[in-house]
């Protein structure tokens, strides 16, 4: 039997002498203000029971794991309409690249890039306010996780609007190919407040249960979506939910993640576990550096890689 406790306590030791620990994001101001010596890991498991250790009730900016859940909420409303206006393949690009948006006429390659991300929240948008689009996802996150409190951080999304002109470029991007419905700066706002909710590694592993068992909240908990969707999704963040960097995480961690520039990480172990882990100080291309290798060693130890024939 696995002593999970006693890994991420190992997990939690180590990463609180680590020297090397990433770079914490800058290009969103706010977000250059959070200490780089944060490290938490929170693990929800098949009985419910939850093995935390570390900062694991500070609350952290989710920025793009909020994709995950946006994209939950846009497949419900839209159903396979979705893919055509967002594609399903890696991108091998940094998330905030445009590059791609030019030859593929508007169309992002996932919706785990930013550009594919507006599209997700441009279809959310269709039919309500912007402030209804973001009461949408923060619902669906407090449904989800068990919990009402969860709440935008207005100070993050601020920094982010103020400084977000390569996502404005996009969105006016796909607004001049038809790929957005509404105001690109609407669509952008939604986007913003999204990635701006804030959690804690606790409320973000109890978040991602749905996703572990088949679109339920933990065996033969309530649906939130079908099963077919869940499984599509997981797929989704083991190919796409890292950026360029997805194939590694692939490789080293082998379970779907989804990384965001707040530093945290969700990972999902269908069938036994929701994970998330938290540390601010990124790798090269923009996922945590010691939440990675934390990942990483969490699946080795627990054999939990779905990669391998684990019972
Ligand atoms: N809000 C961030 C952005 O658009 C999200 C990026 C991320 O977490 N990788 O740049």
């Amino acid at each position: 039997m696995v002593d999970l406790q006693h890994i991420v306590d190992d997990l939690a030791e180590r990463a609180s002498s680590a020297t090397e620990r990433g770079r914490v994001a800058t290009y969103i101001p706010q977000l250059a203000q959070v200490s780089p010596k944060h490290f938490g890991i929170a693990i929800v498991t098949q009985s419910g029971e939850e093995i935390v250790a570390g900062d694991t009730n500070v609350p952290f900016s989710i920025q793009s794991i909020s994709k995950v859940f946006a994209l939950t909420l846009a497949l419900d409303k839209d159903g396979d309409g979705l893919w055509r206006r967002v594609g399903r393949e890696p991108s091998g690009d940094p998330f905030n690249s445009i590059v791609q948006l030019e030859y593929e006429k508007g169309v992002p390659r996932n919706p785990f890039i930013n550009a594919g991300a507006l599209a997700v929240a441009d279809v959310i948008l269709s039919g309500q306010s912007p402030a209804g689009a973001v009461a949408q996802t923060l619902g669906f996150l407090r449904h989800v996780s068990g919990d009402e409190t969860l709440q935008v951080d207005q100070a993050v999304a601020k920094s982010e609007l103020d400084h977000g002109f390569r996502n404005m470029a996009m969105a006016n991007f796909m607004k001049a190919h038809k790929n957005l419905e509404n105001r690109p700066e609407d669509t952008l706002w939604v986007y913003v407040q999204n990635c701006a909710i804030a959690m804690s590694c606790r409320q973000l592993a109890r978040a991602g249960r749905y996703l572990a068992w088949d679109g339920r909240i933990g065996p033969g908990g309530a649906p939130v979506t079908s099963s077919q969707r869940a499984r599509r999704i997981n797929a989704l963040m083991l190919t796409c939910g890292h950026y360029d960097g997805s194939g590694e995480f692939a490789f080293r961690v082998g379970v779907p993640g989804k990384s965001g520039v707040g530093g945290g990480i969700l990972a999902i172990v269908p069938g036994h576990a929701s994970i998330a882990c938290w540390s601010p100080g990124l790798n090269e291309v923009g996922n945590s550096l010691l939440g990675t290798e934390a990942l990483e060693e969490l699946t080795r130890r627990a054999g939990w890689s779905v990669f391998a024939s684990n019972p």
